[in-house]
């Protein structure tokens, strides 16, 4: 067997004030990989795909892996270059039998409300009507019809946070690989729930969902179950959850399980709206507990789903409010970081710190603050199932302020876990209050720690209030909007 695999990944907010261009995305090619073949980083389901590929003596052909930080809408000359490579290596790695490809989805380019029915469509030109496709996903992605008709088998995380990434590309290998031995026959039905929203899989009634799809695989003939979440900050008009199901050979099957899934999925609609406080509601009620540490989201203004990550609102609140004892991270600024790593370790500066992405960042923060730690080249660790993945954050340096610690770094980058604190010799579990960018990512490496965690909407590109987004092209006849969107 010849497995042709690569991958082109970012989340598209079409609402972020900055567009995403080519030297936003991290390009692993083939070339670039040392003899082992090994990926770092984001590059897990494509070493779990060379190493099947290997124990079964497949001739395993990587192209490229082009990743970016989700941001604004892609230049469309640099996703149409990216994709002209990716489907050229295709072309000259035929014939091939199998082809995987790890994106994201929710990615639009000018031109192109969806990148990966465009990628798809193409490799299935490409490689012909017998390749086996197969496609793995964030579950923050929007799913077509025609998508589907072009491959075999999509398998998408089930989990946010989303630790389960390299469980998927596993599941998604041994689909396809049965399916291209023959002893399979995949067929997909989708099923659309009329929903736009952020569903978090820690929390009932998500818990027993996820739970209940894992358990209904087991059946051999139920290939795989996958709720398509959507990402509620890309307004195009495939905007919206839908219901995946595989089976093997049985159309009827899968139609039945997406409807049945589907539909409970809608029942459970007023019980999945976020829990997330404003600003004041979400700090009154963080200094309040009486143990610490306290962890307060600030979902707004997360990297991971296209804001800037330089916002002030919360800084601002807490000097004004003179709380101490608390540690903030982190902000995203590049000059100031250069600037506090040039004064060094000790020194006491002044520094307009933050605010300069736009409306959505607030006013900078113009500050006295002793440097209280620098680390260059900074990592922090992500959980995954199978063990955690190092994270670059850039040059990193911790400001001490009115009994703040305040992380800033260089590299745009939500908290995935304590060791954006840690790394500076902060002890996480002795403050009183960490503040986090993250709309969600930041639970499993946090939940361990915290007294309580508190999801913040506070003012920013990503707050996760959904009637206020200014949507122009999403199909707004969904729930929210429509109590039961599918009443007459
Ligand atoms: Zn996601």
């Amino acid at each position: 067997m010849r497995v042709f695999a690569g991958g082109i990944s970012t989340e598209t907010n079409t609402f972020s004030p900055m567009p995403t261009g080519l030297a936003d995305f991290d390009i692993a090619r083939a070339a670039d990989l040392d003899e082992s073949g090994q990926m770092g980083g984001f590059g897990g389901p494509f070493n779990i795909f060379r190493q099947r590929c290997q124990e079964r003596g497949w001739d395993y052909r990587f192209s490229l892996y082009a990743s970016a930080q989700p941001a604004g809408t892609t230049v469309r000359g640099v996703y149409e270059s990216l994709r002209d490579e990716l489907l050229e290596a295709l072309q000259a790695a035929l014939p091939v039998d199998i082809v995987l490809l790890p994106l994201h989805g929710a990615m639009v380019t000018e031109g192109y409300d969806d990148c990966e029915t465009d990628i798809a469509t193409r490799a299935r030109e490409i490689a012909g009507p017998g390749a086996k496709i197969g496609i793995e996903l964030d579950l923050h992605c929007d799913l077509t019809q025609e998508l589907i008709d072009a491959v075999d088998a999509v398998v998408i995380f089930k989990e946010y946070p989303h630790t389960d990434i390299n469980e998927r590309a596993e599941e998604l290998f041994a689909i396809i690989a049965a399916a291209a031995e023959g002893a399979t026959s995949p067929t997909m039905a989708l099923y659309d729930c009329r929903m736009i929203g952020l569903f978090l899989t820690p929390f009932e009634p998500m818990r027993g969902f996820v739970d209940d799809m894992i358990a209904r695989e087991a059946d051999p003939v139920v290939l795989s179950l996958s709720l398509a979440h959507c990402f509620p900050w890309a307004d195009v008009p495939s905007c919206g959850a839908q219901m995946l199901a595989i089976t093997d050979d049985d159309p009827a099957l899968a139609a039945e399980l997406a409807q049945e899934f589907g539909q409970r999925f809608v029942a459970m609609r007023h019980a999945l709206d976020p829990p997330s406080l404003s600003l004041d509601e979400a700090l009154d009620k963080a200094l309040a507990a009486d143990t610490g540490p306290v962890v307060v989201a600030d979902q707004a203004d997360n990297a991971g789903g296209g804001a800037p990550g330089d916002s002030t609102f919360v800084l601002r609140a807490l000097l004004e409010r003179g709380v101490t004892d608390a540690a903030l991270g982190m902000i995203w600024d590049p000059v100031a970081v250069t600037v506090v790593m040039s004064a060094g370790e000790g020194a006491t500066i002044d520094l307009r710190l933050g605010g300069k992405m736009g409306p959505m960042s607030g006013d900078p923060l113009d500050l006295r603050a002793t440097v209280a730690g620098i680390a260059a080249d900074m990592k922090q660790q992500w959980t995954q199932s199978n063990g955690p993945v190092a994270v670059d954050c850039g040059d990193a340096v911790c400001l001490h302020c009115q009994g703040i610690d305040i992380i800033v770094n260089s590299i745009r980058r939500q908290v995935f876990s304590p060791t954006v604190f840690s790394n500076f010799g902060i002890d996480p579990t002795s403050k009183r209050l960490l503040v986090v960018k993250s709309t969600q990512h930041f639970y499993a490496g946090f939940a361990p720690i915290a007294s309580e965690i508190i999801y913040m909407a506070g003012p920013g590109a990503v707050a996760p209030r959904f009637r206020e987004i200014p949507y122009q092209r999403a199909d707004l006849r969904k729930y929210p909007w429509l109590d039961d969107p599918f009443a007459n």
